[in-house]
C-alpha cells in the first residue's frame, strides 16, 4: 500500500452542511467545471448555450433533501465550499423555472434547477438502469448547445468532500517525511525516530503540501474556531429544521438543562450531548461547519473539543495537538478502508468521527500513543456495521442524535481505554479499519447514502 499523503485540511474542510458527499464535493465539481470551460478552446463554447447536470447514485436517492443541487448550483456560479455562507446558500433560488446565468469567457451560459436532473426520479424511482460509474456518488456535467452535449466531465464525489473525475491522476504531493500506511508502520516510525505524534504529522504535512509550520498551525486555529463557532451558534438557534420532518432543534434546550445541574454527576454527559446536537443542527440546517471527517459527523469531534475547552478549560495549544491526532486516526481509516457513508454506511461517518474523536480526547490528556490508539480502536468497534439510513434523505434523523452517540462512546472509549492494561488490547485499530472495509463491502446497497433502507424506509 502506498504511504499516506493526506492533507490535515484535506480531511478538516470549512463548508457548508449538511453533507460533504452530497453538498461540498458537488459544489467542488461545479466548480472545477466551470475553471475548465475558461480553458476550453474558442470553437467548442462557440456553440455553447447552456449547462445540465446528471445526478447518479445515492447523489439522485436522496434527492433534494440533501441539498445537492443547490450546492452543484452554487458551484457552477463560481462559489466555493470555504468562503460561501449559509446565507448565500440560502439566498439562492432553487425554484424549477428559475434562469441563471454563468458567465465564461464571452459566452453567457444557462442553467435553471430543472437542468439538475436527479436521474431516480427521471426513471420513476427504479435504479436498473442507471450506467455503471466506479463510484456510487456521480455527477455528469455537461456544456450543451440548445440539445446536444458539446462537453462533458464524469465527477465521482468520494466522501469527505473529495472529488475525482474520469481520467483524473491523484494530486502531485510531496513524500511524508515518515511514511506509514497502516497504525503499525506509524508506530515503528514513532519508536525508530524517537519523534512525537504531533511532530511527526507537522513534519508530514509540511513535506506533503509544503505548507511551512507557522501557517499549519493558524490553519488548524482556523478550524478550531470553526468547529466552536458551529457548537455556540448551535446553542443559540432555536427552532425548527428545513425540510418536511419538521424537526425541532434540540441542542439549545439541553444546553439550558444542563446549566441548571450544577451539582449533578450526570451534567457532564448532558453538556457532551448539548453540543454536539448544535453543531450537528447547524450542519443540519445548511450553515458552516467543519468536515470531521464529514458533515453528517461534523458534531463528533466539535462536541468533545468543546467539553475539554469550555469545561476542562485546556489550553488552546493542546487543543491543536489534540486535532492532529484526531487527524492521524482519520488518515488511516480513509487509507484502510472509507470515510463515506454511500462507501460503506455511517460507520464510515460517526463511527470514524467518535475514533477520531477519542484519540482527540486521549491525546488531549496526554496518554501515550498506545492509550489513544485504543482508545479509537474501541470507538471505531462498537460502530461495526451501522447503516446509513437518513429519514426522507434528510441529514437530521438518524444523523443529528447519532453525533451525540458518537461524541459519548469516543469519551466511554478513552475512559476503557485509560482504565484497561493495554497489553491485554486484543484488537488493535488496523484490524477494526480492516473489519469496517469488509463489512461496508458486505453491506446492501441500500444501507448506504440511498434513503431506501432501515429507518428511511420505516418512517
Ligand atoms: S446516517 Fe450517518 S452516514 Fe448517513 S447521512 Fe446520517 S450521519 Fe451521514
Amino acid at each position: 500500500m502506498p504511504p499516506i499523503a493526506t492533507s490535515i485540511f484535506d480531511l478538516f474542510k470549512i463548508g457548508p452542511g449538511p453533507s460533504s458527499s452530497h453538498t461540498i464535493g458537488p459544489m467542488r465539481a461545479g466548480n472545477n467545471f466551470i475553471r475548465l470551460l475558461q480553458n476550453l478552446p474558442p470553437a467548442e463554447l462557440a456553440s455553447a448555450r447552456r449547462l445540465r447536470v446528471l445526478l447518479y447514485g445515492s447523489l439522485s436517492d436522496t434527492g433534494r433533501g440533501h441539498g445537492t443541487d443547490r450546492a452543484v448550483l452554487a458551484g457552477l456560479l463560481g462559489h466555493e465550499p470555504g468562503n460561501c455562507s449559509a446565507q448565500t446558500l440560502d439566498s439562492l433560488d432553487i425554484d424549477r423555472g428559475t434562469q441563471h446565468t454563468v458567465a465564461v469567457r464571452e459566452r453567457s451560459l444557462t442553467i435553471t434547477p430543472s437542468d439538475i436532473i436527479f436521474t431516480t426520479e427521471r426513471r420513476g424511482g427504479r435504479r436498473d438502469r442507471a450506467p455503471h460509474f466506479p463510484y456510487s456518488n456521480t455527477l455528469v456535467i455537461q456544456l450543451m448547445d440548445r440539445t446536444k452535449v458539446l462537453f462533458e466531465r464524469e465527477y465521482y464525489s468520494v466522501g469527505g468532500g473529495f472529488i475525482e473525475w474520469k481520467g483524473s491522476t491523484p494530486e502531485r504531493r510531496g513524500r511524508p517525511r515518515f511514511p506509514y500506511s497502516n497504525t503499525l508502520q506509524l508506530q515503528e516510525q514513532l519508536r525508530r525516530h524517537r519523534v512525537t505524534l504531533h511532530a511527526l504529522m507537522l513534519a508530514n504535512e509540511q513535506a506533503i503540501t509544503g505548507v511551512p509550520p507557522a501557517q499549519i498551525q493558524k490553519q488548524l486555529d482556523a478550524i478550531l474556531d470553526a468547529m466552536i463557532a458551529a457548537v455556540e451558534r448551535g446553542m443559540v438557534t432555536e427552532g425548527y429544521l428545513p425540510g418536511p420532518i419538521h424537526l425541532h432543534r434540540k441542542g439549545p434546550l439541553l444546553f439550558q438543562r444542563a446549566q441548571k445541574m450544577a451539582h449533578s454527576p450526570d451534567r457532564f454527559l448532558v453538556d457532551l450531548c448539548a453540543y454536539a446536537l448544535a453543531a450537528a443542527e447547524e450542519n443540519a440546517a445548511g450553515h458552516p461547519v467543519v468536515t470531521a471527517p464529514t458533515c453528517g459527523s461534523a458534531g463528533v469531534i466539535p462536541a468533545v473539543l468543546y467539553l475539554l475547552h469550555r469545561n476542562n478549560k485546556l489550553p488552546r495549544a493542546v487543543l491543536r495537538d489534540a486535532l492532529l491526532a484526531a487527524a492521524v486516526v482519520g488518515f488511516i481509516i480513509k487509507h484502510g478502508a472509507s470515510l463515506s457513508g454511500a462507501e460503506v454506511g455511517c460507520q464510515g461517518e460517526i463511527g470514524a468521527a467518535s475514533a477520531m474523536a477519542a484519540a482527540f480526547i486521549a491525546d488531549a490528556h496526554s496518554q501515550p500513543f498506545m492509550i489513544l490508539e485504543n482508545a479509537a480502536e474501541t470507538a471505531l468497534e462498537h460502530h461495526l456495521g451501522m447503516t446509513c439510513d437518513p429519514v426522507k434523505g434528510y441529514v437530521q434523523i438518524p444523523c443529528i442524535e447519532r453525533n451525540a452517540m458518537g461524541a459519548v462512546k469516543a469519551y466511554t472509549a478513552y475512559l476503557i481505554a485509560c482504565a484497561g492494561i493495554p497489553e491485554w488490547h486484543v484488537v488493535g485499530l488496523d484490524k477494526a479499519v480492516k473489519a469496517m472495509a469488509l463489512t461496508g463491502r458486505d453491506m446492501p446497497s441500500q444501507y448506504k447514502e440511498t434513503s431506501r433502507g432501515g429507518l428511511a424506509r420505516c418512517c
